[in-house]
C-alpha cells in the first residue's frame, strides 16, 4: 500500500482519516478473487480462505463459533475467561483438529491452562492480554517454545512497530495490533494510552518489511478492535494486515455464546461485553477490579454465516476496486489518502440529512 502524493502525516490515524483510491482492474469477475492467507511456521502450514479471525471474547467465541468459523474458511479462538476444564471442553469440540486454538493469559494459571489445552489438541495458542508489549509475554511465548515447540504462537495488542518487532523477535508467529480501539474499550478513557487499528497496522508493516530486508521472519499482522464495518476491513488488509480479527462484526450472530433476548421494543437482541467490563469480570472471577470495557447488547444478526458471506462479499468488491486479484496484490497495489471530514461525510449516505 503506499500513500497517495506521499501525504502520509504524522499525526495519529484512524480508519475514517483515511480513503482507499479506486485502481485500474483487469479482473472480469469477483469470484476468482483469492482472499486465501498461508500461515507458516517451520514445516507446518495453516491455510485459511477468508482472512477472519473471531475475537477470544466470552459473548464471541466458544465451540459453536469456532466451529461455523472454521466451516467458512476462517478461525474461531476460544476465550480464556472460564474454568480450565470448561475451556478445555470447549476445545475438544473444536471439530477442525489442525486449527484448535484458545487463548491463555500470562499470569495465575496459564500454564496448568496451557497444558490442559494442549491435552485437548491445542494447536494455536492466543497469549491474549492487553498490553502486550511486556516482559510477561516474552517470558510466556519462551515459555511455550520451549514446552511446546509445534504451538503457533499469536500474541499481544500491541500499539507501534517496535513493539511488534520485540514480539516477533521474541517468537510470536502473529502479533495482534491495536491498543484501545475496540467497541467495547474504554482503554484510553481510563489510562490515556493507545493507538488505533489502522495506525498500528501500518506502523507494523513498516517493521515488517524492514525484519524482511534484514532477511529475518516476520510474524504475521493481525489487525484488532474497532473494525466496524467491511470498508474498515478492506483498509487493514490493504495497510498490511494479513488477517483481521472481529468482535463486534460478529457480536450478536446465532453461533456467539448467550441467549437472545427480546428490547422493550420487542426486538431481538444478545449481549456483548468487553473481557474487562464490569459484568464480564465479575462473571468470569466473581470479583472486579481496573475497568477498561463496557457491557452492552446488540440486535440479533441471524446467522455467522450470513454475516460473514455479506462481509466477504463486500471485501472482494473492495479488492476489485484495487484492481487486486489476491491479498497481496490488494497489499502491493493499495493506494490510500488521507481524506477530509468533508470528503468522510460525503461518503455515507447524506440524503437523510437534507430538508
Ligand atoms: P471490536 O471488534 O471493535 O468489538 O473489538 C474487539 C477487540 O477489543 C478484541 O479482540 C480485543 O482486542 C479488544 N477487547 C475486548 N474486550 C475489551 C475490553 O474490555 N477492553 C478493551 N479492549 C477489549
Amino acid at each position: 500500500m503506499i500513500f497517495k502524493n506521499n501525504n502520509k502525516t504524522n499525526d495519529i490515524i484512524s480508519f475514517d482519516d483515511v480513503i482507499l483510491i479506486p485502481q485500474y482492474s483487469e479482473l472480469k469477475t469477483r469470484s476468482n478473487i483469492d482472499t486465501s492467507v498461508l500461515l507458516k511456521k517451520d514445516d507446518t502450514q495453516i491455510k485459511l480462505s477468508i482472512p477472519i479471525i473471531s475475537s477470544p471474547m466470552s459473548t464471541i467465541t466458544e465451540a459453536h463459533m469456532c466451529n461455523c468459523m472454521r466451516s467458512l474458511g476462517g478461525l474461531g479462538i476460544i476465550h480464556r475467561y472460564n474454568t480450565i476444564d470448561f475451556q478445555a471442553k470447549l476445545l475438544s469440540y473444536a471439530s477442525d483438529s489442525n486449527f484448535k486454538a484458545a487463548a491463555v493469559g500470562v499470569t495465575g494459571d496459564f500454564k496448568e491452562r496451557l497444558s490442559a489445552l494442549a491435552s485437548s489438541g491445542l494447536k494455536i495458542v492466543c497469549i491474549d492480554v492487553a498490553h502486550g508489549d511486556h516482559i510477561l509475554v516474552k517470558e510466556a511465548i519462551e515459555y511455550i517454545k520451549l514446552e511446546y515447540p509445534n504451538l503457533f504462537i499469536i500474541a499481544g495488542n500491541v500499539a507501534t512497530g517496535k513493539a511488534y518487532k520485540r514480539l516477533s523477535d521474541w517468537g510470536a508467529d502473529a502479533v495482534r495490533t491495536s491498543v484501545g480501539s475496540g467497541s467495547i474499550c474504554t482503554t484510553r478513557i481510563q489510562t490515556g494510552h493507545g493507538v488505533p487499528t489502522l495506525n498500528a497496522v501500518i506502523d507494523c508493516h513498516e517493521s515488517k518489511l524492514e525484519i524482511l530486508d534484514e532477511g529475518g521472519i516476520p510474524a504475521y499482522i493481525i489487525a484488532d478492535g474497532g473494525i466496524k464495518n467491511s470498508g474498515d476491513i478492506v483498509k487493514s488488509l490493504a495497510a498490511g494486515a494479513d488477517l483481521v480479527m472481529l468482535g463486534s462484526m460478529l457480536s450478536g450472530t446465532r453461533e456467539s455464546p448467550g441467549k437472545v433476548m427480546i428490547n422493550n421494543e420487542g426486538q431481538k437482541i444478545k449481549k456483548y461485553n468487553g473481557m474487562a467490563s464490569k459484568v464480564a469480570q465479575k462473571n468470569w472471577k466473581g470479583s472486579y477490579a481496573s475497568i477498561e470495557g463496557v457491557s452492552s447488547t446488540v440486535r440479533y444478526k441471524g446467522t455467522v454465516s450470513k454475516v460473514v458471506n455479506e462481509i466477504m462479499s463486500n471485501v472482494r468488491s473492495g479488492m476489485s476496486y484495487s484492481g487486486a486479484a489476491s491479498l497481496e496484490d490488494l497489499r502491493d497495489k493499495a493506494v490510500m489518502a488521507i481524506q477530509t471530514n468533508n470528503s468522510n461525510i460525503e461518503g455515507n449516505p447524506h440524503i437523510f440529512n437534507r430538508k
